[in-house]
């Protein structure tokens, strides 16, 4: 965002007046955090929202002001925030003990609903995160097939550790970020994200491949959709060449469907990384998938067999909170509808604010599968309906293309009361009623009409 844009903006000075808690807060926050926050896509400009409770689909932040929530616990929250059986399930837990050192039948108990759930899952590991869940579905991929090598595709994110962190926003060359080994990036083939054709010659050009990583809808939650085509495709390519499979269904699992993009689309990868949902909204992540791939785990398989097992820490692993949430959220969604309730809601979303985009004379839309929906703001200037815009005509280049906007439009989002995540887009729960949903849309239809009165948006 420009200073001219800062400083003369009616949508800042509403949300400046609007948010002077946070504005203090955030003041503390630069001394103590780089940046004053914890996760970098909490960066706002010119600063963040504190938020002090949440409840369903809304949240109140430190001034008092109400949100329809579009972050959802960054995907995790399917079921809106504060569940009643969640909060009883942990609450009865909290008091039973949080960390018992020990085996827990809790933890059976999540471990079997992601097998029963999960199609790939024959075998179940629980981390603490997704980046952990990742990170470790790339150490068993390596061990198992003994070579070096990952395919991973540019713009699908898989967490911060050093085999994910370049190639995402920045580093498309596949060269190291910051602090990752250069041996690490060599490893590492990046391949677009949007033509299978030269991921073909990628395989064809290296015989040292021991897994492809990607995101089964796309990059970024289908911000860059791909089909059920490509995922296919991909499985009969690595079958062929005893390529490691993975999907990082951290945001796709038990959204997509209950069993993830992988039970929807009738492809079953070899190794499955989960996160978010798994976990009912507490921190938790789990590697699951073929038996004969996470045996390299088993002390008594490798003694068995004679091979190194590899080893596995992590003190929060099936913590018995993240449990509690974790299988009292699964099995909610095992037993309903939420994952239809979600789809049905996000593409409902995605409909009103593309006829408001209509009505309002704009260029945008909206666009997404299944829970997830983004905007397009079509910074090329393209000549676009928003009632007629196919996210998979126009291309993964324009999709990414970045917006000078976006930041701006997230603010005036913020201003009339919805809050969505700086792609600019976010997660349907299955907690947003259909007021929750044309509150958002008139509260597009505000933001755009902001953006425009300071010349921020070209009239179609
Ligand atoms: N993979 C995907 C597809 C994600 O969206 C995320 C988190 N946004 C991660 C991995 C990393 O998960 P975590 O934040 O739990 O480490």
């Amino acid at each position: 965002m420009s200073d001219r844009g800062m400083t003369n903006s009616q949508i800042i000075a509403a949300y400046r007046e609007k948010t002077r808690r946070s504005a203090e807060l955030a003041g503390e926050a630069g001394s103590i955090f780089p940046s004053g926050i914890t996760h970098d896509s909490r960066r706002t400009l010119p600063y963040a929202v504190y938020v002090e409770n949440a409840k369903g689909a809304r949240k109140w932040d430190a001034d008092g002001n109400e949100y329809v929530d579009y972050y959802g616990g960054h995907g995790a929250l399917l079921l809106g925030h504060g569940r009643e059986e969640v909060v009883a399930a942990v609450q009865t837990q909290l008091s039973r003990g949080t960390h018992f050192g020990a085996c827990h039948e809790l933890e059976l108990k999540w471990g079997n609903l992601v097998k029963q759930m999960v199609p790939c899952a024959e075998r179940v590991r629980f981390t603490s995160s997704g980046t952990e869940a990742n990170l470790m579905a790339l150490r068993l991929a390596r061990a198992f097939t003994g070579r070096p090598k990952i395919v991973r595709f540019k713009g699908h994110f898989h967490g911060w550790h050093d085999h994910a962190a370049f190639g995402v926003s920045n580093h498309f060359d596949g060269t190291p970020t910051p602090g990752v080994l250069a041996e690490i990036a060599a490893n590492t083939v990046i391949a677009p994200s949007d033509d299978f054709d030269e991921t073909r010659r990628i395989f064809e050009a290296h015989d040292d491949i021991a897994a492809v990583l990607l995101e089964p809808t796309g990059a970024s939650w289908g911000q860059l959709p791909i089909d059920g085509e490509m995922l296919r495709a991909l499985r009969q390519l690595t079958r062929e060449r005893g390529v490691v499979l993975i999907f990082d269904e951290v945001v796709t699992g038990f959204r997509v469907s209950k069993g993830g993009a992988q039970a929807h689309f009738g492809v079953t990868p070899d190794l499955t990384s989960l996160a978010k949902i798994l976990a009912g909204g507490l921190p938790g992540g789990a590697v699951c998938g073929r038996a004969d791939i996470l045996e390299l785990l088993d002390f008594d398989i490798a003694a068995a067999k004679g091979f190194e097992k590899i080893g596995h820490q992590g003190t929060y692993n099936a913590n018995p909170l993240s449990a509690a949430a974790g299988t009292t959220a699964l099995e909610i969604i095992r037993d309903g509808d939420a994952c239809e309730i979600a789809n049905r809601q996000g593409e409902k979303l995605r409909g009103m604010c593309n006829q408001v985009l209509a009505e309002e004379g704009s260029n945008w839309a909206c666009y997404g599968q299944f829970s997830g929906f983004y905007f397009y703001l079509n910074p090329q200037g393209r000549d676009v309906d928003p009632l007629r815009f196919d996210a998979g005509a126009i291309g993964h280049a324009a999709l990414s293309a970045k917006s000078s906007v976006a930041e701006k439009f997230r603010l005036a989002l913020l201003v009339n009361g919805v809050d969505i995540a700086s792609k600019p887009g976010g997660s349907v729960s299955a907690a947003h009623s259909d007021e929750d949903l044309a509150f958002t849309a008139e509260a597009v239809r505000k933001a755009v009409r902001m953006l425009r009165e300071e010349g921020d948006l070209a009239a179609a």
